[in-house]
């Protein structure tokens, strides 16, 4: 008898895993038998083209600041979204985060690793936004920084998880609330507890950007702390 081991190895030979074979990937766009997110669903993820706005990313019309970001300064240099939160992308994302299906993180993080690629970003460490404790024992697990690791991995850049913290449990039921209730809900809810993030440029992962308000709170925490520049990466943008 093979011990479990021996059985990964001679399937990683043949590129698969003793998890693929208990629970075979299957397609969370289409249902289709063999990838957890396949090609052709992906290619239905609505990408956002330029021009945007350079700071908060919101799509325009011209490459200009937009009304909102005119009027209010922004804790972050700019904040970027792959794709809009619609069709196959809010599907995957949902299975992501509430399904507990945490093997899309790989193909997930694929569409940051390919946006990247076409508009890059400078950064020297992936920050993910970080869930309250509460939250995360709920979970199991924090969506955000497994797309992190994910692109960690791929791009060689290191992660930091443990500095930012969550330390407000904040109304889980943000969907509902307009951008001013949203603000209010999470100001002052992350703190940045050591310097060790202090001088560098930091890329924040989220999965959905809405109002853009826990990623400027987490920006604010972390200027407080000394960082260098604030850029944030995420999947989908609410529209
Ligand atoms: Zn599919
Ligand atoms: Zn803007």
């Amino acid at each position: 008898m093979w011990n479990l081991a021996q059985l990964q190895n001679y399937l990683n030979r043949l590129g698969t895993s003793v998890l693929d074979l208990l629970y075979p990937p299957r397609c969370v766009g289409c249902q289709r038998w063999g990838e957890w997110l396949c090609t052709t669903c992906r290619g239905q993820i609505a990408l956002i083209q330029p021009p945007w706005c350079p700071c908060c990313g919101r799509p325009m019309t011209r490459a200009q600041l937009c009304n909102i970001c005119r009027d209010t300064p922004s804790c972050i240099q700019g904040i970027r979204a792959v794709a809009y939160y619609e069709g196959v992308l809010r599907d995957t994302i949902h299975h992501f985060k509430y399904r507990n299906k945490q093997m899309l993180a790989a193909p997930l993080a694929s569409l940051l690793v390919d946006y990247l690629a076409e508009y890059p970003i400078s950064a020297d460490v992936i920050v993910p936004v970080p869930l309250h404790p509460r939250r995360l024992a709920e979970r199991g697990y924090n969506q955000s920084a497994l797309l992190a690791q994910c692109l960690s991995q791929a791009l060689g850049w290191p992660v930091i998880e443990d500095s930012l913290i969550r330390v407000h449990h904040t109304q889980p039921q943000v969907e509902q609330l307009d951008a001013q209730a949203r603000r209010e809900n999470v100001q002052a809810a992350f703190v940045c507890q050591d310097n060790r993030l202090a001088n560098a440029q930091v890329l924040l992962i989220d999965d959905v950007y809405t109002t853009g308000a826990t990623l400027q709170a987490c920006g604010q925490a972390l200027r407080q702390r000394g960082v260098r520049s604030v850029w944030a990466l995420t999947l989908a943008h609410g529209r």
